[in-house]
């Protein structure tokens, strides 16, 4: 369990910090530029309490991460990814190890951010990826996430540029109205990576 906590922690801040300046011109695109060094500053700091997160039961672990990204974020990507976290650690009672089991506690972090964030499906956010992933996994709820890693990573991706079309309803690049068009937005680019990120771990673990 430690080393599974461990192991996620590792991965989704290497990621995080290796497309920082990526998410960042992202964000500079339709926002105001600091998205990669929120998520970075963020990620870091859930890195730097490693060992007390991972000393901690699979949930509070999450949650304790979550708190982490709050506390440390300060803008809008940090409270809402902290409440993902936070939400999913609640529902986590214990490691999830079916498709049907993380698409349940990834479905509590989603509410989460819809309500934190008064958004939804097609306002260009976060939740475009997040949710089309958790939509993957409850409809494969029987087969064992290791077998699903290949489709989730390409879910992530269709759906992230399925971003770039939409015009912001939510957060600063809503502010752009039109001009939001044709851009990616930096928090469906972010979520695509974390979800690599544990994919990445979920084969590493098969191994
Ligand atoms: P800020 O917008 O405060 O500068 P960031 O740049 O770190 O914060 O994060 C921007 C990202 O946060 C957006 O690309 C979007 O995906 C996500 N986001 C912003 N507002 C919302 C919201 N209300 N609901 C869901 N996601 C949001
Ligand atoms: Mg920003």
């Amino acid at each position: 369990m430690r080393q599974l906590i461990e192991r996620l922690i590792a991965s989704t801040t290497h990621t995080i910090v290796a497309h920082a300046d990526e998410l960042t011109a992202l964000d500079q695109a339709i926002g105001d530029g600091d998205h990669g060094l929120n998520l970075k500053r963020g990620f870091e700091a859930v890195r730097d309490a490693a060992d007390d997160i991972a000393a901690r039961p699979f949930g509070a672990a999450l949650h304790k991460a979550g708190m982490t990204l709050v506390l440390k974020v300060g803008g809008a990507s940090g409270p809402l990814y902290g409440s993902l976290l936070m939400a999913m650690g609640k529902a986590a009672a214990e490691t999830p190890a079916s498709a049907a089991a993380v698409a349940t506690v990834l479905g509590a972090g989603i509410t989460a951010v819809k309500e934190r964030g008064r958004s939804d499906a097609g306002d260009k956010t976060m939740l475009d990826v997040l949710i089309p992933i958790q939509q993957a996994l409850a409809a494969d709820a029987e087969r064992p996430i290791a077998e699903l890693v290949q489709d989730l990573r390409s879910v992530a991706t269709a759906a992230m540029e399925a971003t770039r079309p939409l015009q912001a309803r939510k957060g600063r690049a809503s502010f752009l109205g039109e001009r939001s068009i044709g851009h990616v937005d930096p928090g469906a680019r972010s979520s695509a990576l974390l979800v690599n990120a544990v994919c990445d771990v979920v084969e590493e673990i098969r191994k």
